[in-house]
């Protein structure tokens, strides 16, 4: 890689750091001189820490003002400051936190500003009209993806108006310890994904019969919006008057049809953006996700909670080393303690596997600039933005309040965004800086690139260049406006996301605590 003809531009995330990174593309040779007035010891790449000043073996060293690592050894003013030269610090204690003690002045409320959605008999807004087929069980996979291929040919035509078919398949139902008690999150994720504004209440399951996840403790009486005289819409492919493979595709297809005919019927209506239920979650991060992306995902999550809307952020290992920032920004002592309620239960869930949250980083994070997972967590936690957290919802819960949520997920991109699904959201929200090209089938994904470089590369794929704020394009609320808009326009159907438009869907993707029989 060549280095940067372009003049030297490092930043540094607050005036205590005595590190920042290196911005231009391709990073900067040694040698070069610093506008600072530091000459570069080492090639620096680029996303890469640069130390501002010397710093002596075990002292701290600071960005975003919070210790990510304490100096192995010496290093000297200029050097390039990478994770070998670091020791990571402890997890803070989960003990005597500070509980809702930040006083946030409350922001101006956002009004008139609306989306086209679907309303459902829940209350519940939808940003697309899709027929979602639930699945009890792995074994029914390839029957359904046959009945779907079919019913996307043969009758989606005739419904203008459905934007897609979607089979809800996933690796949980049989062959797994069903009675213990972490078993009820992949359980419930299953049942609020079915319930996912997306939907339209529209529920229809294929189950195959014999598996532990029946029918009925997966969507129990009451769990979803069904008229009183009606019964759940299963196609049980064991069923004695299934007579050959295409008896059951028949019967799928048949049943799909009134659920058709009535998603059809739907408009769309004007509705205020304090619908929006919107999940945030970074992936494939670089140094620059927490200096450009995410904090233009912040600015907007501060939009959507002043416009009334819902927004969650998860990934709980990326949560854990600024859980005292968090805990403080609660808005009560109950929050806060729910929060650190995941935190403990998710150390505890890491412990039976004989990991901690260092487990967390990726080699492409380290490639980035990104030393540890401390470093990694400070740069992901700025999505939530500076609203008080108003609610916490554990793994696979759906959310019933506005304001903003942690929803407690793993951090894996495909597990966080299927527990977000499951959580309600109906627009999600990507960042990254490696590149991932990322999709759900479900709802849709607007992704953010942390550097121009990447959006360039990789213009069909990226739907925001959040890498202008490195380039002095654009400030953090251009890019946070920006999205802000093009969220009601996705939401709206005005618009499609690049994975939209692709169909790059990503597998749901249970999580499940508890163990496999
Ligand atoms: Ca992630």
């Amino acid at each position: 890689m060549t280095e940067s003809t372009k003049p030297p531009l490092t930043i540094r995330m607050n005036d205590a750091d005595n590190v920042a990174i290196v911005a231009n593309d391709g990073g900067l040779a040694a040698g070069t001189v610093l506008p600072g007035g530091i000459t570069l010891v080492d090639r620096v790449p680029q996303g890469h820490k640069v130390a501002l000043r010397a710093i002596a073996k075990d002292e701290a060293v600071l960005r975003y003002n919070v210790p990510i690592g304490f100096a192995l050894k010496d290093i000297a003013a200029g050097c390039w400051v990478h994770e070998r030269l670091l020791h990571m610090p402890q997890a803070r204690s989960l003990e005597n936190l500070p509980e809702a003690t930040r006083k946030i002045e409350a922001q101006e409320p956002l009004a008139g500003y609306t989306f086209e959605g679907y309303r459902n008999a829940d209350g519940s807004v939808g940003t697309r009209n899709i027929l979602a087929i639930t699945t009890t069980v792995q074994c029914v996979a390839g029957v359904v993806d046959f009945a779907v291929q079919r019913i996307k040919t043969e009758l989606l035509p005739k419904f203008p108006n459905v934007d897609d078919v979607v089979g809800l398949e996933h690796a949980y139902g049989c062959g797994v310890a069903i009675d213990a008690p972490d078993a009820i999150i992949p359980i419930r994720t299953l049942r609020n994904i079915s319930r996912n504004p997306n939907f339209g209440g529209e529920v229809m399951v294929v189950s195959l019969g014999c598996e532990k996840l029946q029918p009925e403790r997966l969507l129990p009486p009451g769990s979803i919006a069904l008229k009183a005289d009606e019964v759940l819409d299963v196609v049980c492919l064991q069923a004695e008057k299934h007579v050959g493979f295409m008896s059951m595709i028949d019967s799928i297809m048949a049943s799909a049809l009134p659920h058709l005919q009535r998603l059809n019927a739907r408009k769309r209506e004007t509705v205020a953006a304090s619908e929006l239920v919107v999940g945030v979650q970074c992936g494939g991060s670089d140094a620059f996700s927490g200096v450009t992306a995410n904090p233009a995902v912040g600015f907007a999550t501060d939009l959507l909670v002043r416009a009334g809307a819902t927004v969650m952020f998860s990934e709980t290992t990326e949560v854990r080393d600024a859980i005292d920032q968090m805990t403080a920004r609660a808005t009560t002592p109950e929050v806060a303690q729910a929060m650190v309620r995941e935190m403990a239960w998710y150390d505890a869930y890491l412990g039976r596997g004989s990991a901690d949250r260092s487990a967390n980083t990726t080699p492409g994070n380290k490639a980035g600039g990104l030393s540890n997972i401390v470093e990694k967590a400070m740069g992901s936690i700025i999505k939530s933005g500076t609203s008080p957290i108003s609610g916490v919802l554990s793994p696979g819960e759906r959310a019933t309040t506005k304001g903003l949520i942690y929803a407690a997920t793993p951090a894996s991109d495909f597990v966080c965004g299927t527990l977000q699904v499951a959580a309600g959201i109906n627009i999600h929200v990507f960042t990254t800086g490696r590149g991932t090209p990322y999709g759900l089938a479900e709802v849709p994904v607007i992704k953010v690139a942390t550097r121009t470089d990447l959006a360039t590369r990789w213009h069909d794929l990226m739907d925001v260049n959040a890498g202008r704020i490195a380039d002095g394009q654009a400030s953090i609320a251009d890019v946070g406006w920006e999205l802000f808009k093009l969220m009601l326009d996705v939401a709206s159907g005005r618009k499609k996301t690049w994975a939209e438009h692709w169909k790059l869907h990503n597998a749901l993707v249970l999580f499940n605590p508890a163990p496999i029989t």
